[in-house]
């Protein structure tokens, strides 16, 4: 079996502290040794002035967008008009979706993110035999009106039991929409179906003030875009609903991510924290930033305990699908959060959110070889060179190949 080495100016196992030219070595594609200079008589790769550090986690994305050259709409936009213009573009007549989430894949990879969290709205199968990062596909759920779940239930369980994702590299979830476009009894089933079948959900949750005025109300611009698409049912919401109301049905799921959390409220933050082994928050700094929405509430999010990950959100709302982008651009945001911080919202915590933390996420032995490796001349701090370089990664790894073997699928 092909064994490496691969050594570089700092390693940076995430899971302590950096080692000045350490050594990982590698084998059928796992770790099999971190050691510091000297230790290691394999054959080894020097990679130079690089800090090499975990694969990056993307843990929110919608792939299908992948090809848009720029986000949709205009900055600070409010989401049920942005909404509007996205389902627009999903019924463009010369869109190949299937090309898209392609693109989307090789474009990760190559900027570092070993690992996705995706939500599909297009079938498992389009996902399964596509190069590029491991996935957790969270297949997506919409269905508002009372009338509606019955059938919506049933061919999501057809979807899932006809997808051939799971023999292969990948995972599979649920992504009940958001509590605009899913009906409070639909989630109830979707949660004990994530429960009968041990699989993780995702749900867009206190992304905007519109969707908390509609838990509140009833009313206001979703109920109105909902009114025009035929979707809206004025017993699916009881007035006074509140994102607690959905935490803590979500909580009953083996395992939750709650994307965005724009707008939670301090018991919303708590109830997360005190749950931080099965649900995180994913933040997603620049799509935030794009909505012009108020501050993200991150170090409180931190400091109650919260498990934060990191996500790109789709190009329909995003420049591009960087991770290594949203975690300088945090750094920026939050010049006082410890760079320790920042470096695992975008690699440990988002393997844990995902369930995948004994996989990936760290540099550590026994996990797999998804590696990143950034210019970091002499003298320079490699947190420095992380998170305040403009450097993209020099060399990606994939379960110990390198990225661009991955893509042109000679990696078997
Ligand atoms: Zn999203």
């Amino acid at each position: 079996m092909h064994k490496f080495s691969l050594r570089a100016r700092w390693v940076l196992p995430v899971a302590g502290p950096p080692i000045a030219g350490g050594v990982v070595s590698v084998q059928a594609g796992q770790i099999v040794g971190i050691d510091a200079p000297a230790t290691s008589s394999l054959e080894t790769i020097d990679l130079g002035d690089v800090v090499l550090m975990p694969g990056l986690v993307n843990a929110h994305t919608h792939l299908e967008f992948s090809d848009l050259p720029r986000p949709v709409g205009k900055p600070g936009m409010a989401l049920p008009e942005w909404i509007r213009l996205v389902i627009g573009e999903r019924n463009r007549s010369n869109r190949n979706p299937r090309e898209a989430v392609a693109q989307g894949l090789v474009e990760s990879l190559r900027s570092g993110v070993t690992t996705l969290g995706e939500i599909a709205n297009l079938p498992l199968s389009v996902y399964a035999d596509l190069p590029g990062p491991s996935r957790t596909i969270f297949q997506e759920v919409i269905g508002f009106s009372a009338a509606r779940c019955d059938s919506v239930l049933s061919d999501l369980k057809s979807r899932l039991n006809s997808s051939n994702i799971r023999a292969a590299e990948h995972l599979v979830g649920i992504s009940p929409h958001a509590p605009y476009t899913v009906h409070p009894n639909l989630l109830r089933q979707l949660v004990s179906l994530a429960q009968q079948r041990h699989i993780p959900l995702a749900m867009h949750l206190a992304e905007s003030r519109e969707e908390l005025e509609l838990l509140a109300t009833g009313s206001g611009p979703f109920q109105e875009l909902l009114d025009q698409r035929g979707m809206w049912d004025p017993g699916a919401i009881s007035l006074g609903s509140t994102v607690l109301d959905y935490l803590r049905v979500l909580a009953d799921a083996p395992r939750s991510l709650v994307i965005h959390g724009n707008y939670l409220s301090e018991a919303e933050i708590e109830f997360l924290g005190q749950r931080r082994d099965f649900m995180s928050v994913v933040y997603c700094p620049r799509t935030h930033a794009y909505f012009g929405h108020p501050p993200y509430p991150l170090e409180k999010l931190l400091k109650s305990g919260v498990r934060v990950a990191l996500g790109t959100d789709s190009r329909a709302s995003n420049p591009d699908l960087g991770l290594l982008g949203e975690m300088r651009f945090v750094a920026k945001r939050f010049p006082n959060l410890p760079p320790e911080s920042i470096l695992n919202m975008g690699t440990q915590w988002g393997a844990e959110a995902l369930g995948l933390a004994d996989q990936t996420g760290l540099l550590s032995v026994g996990q797999w070889a998804d590696l990143v490796a950034l210019a970091c001349p002499a003298g320079v701090d490699p947190h420095e060179a992380i998170l305040h370089g403009f450097e993209e990664p020099c060399r990606v790894f994939f379960r110990g190949e390198e990225c661009e073997q991955v893509i042109s699928g000679n990696n078997h």
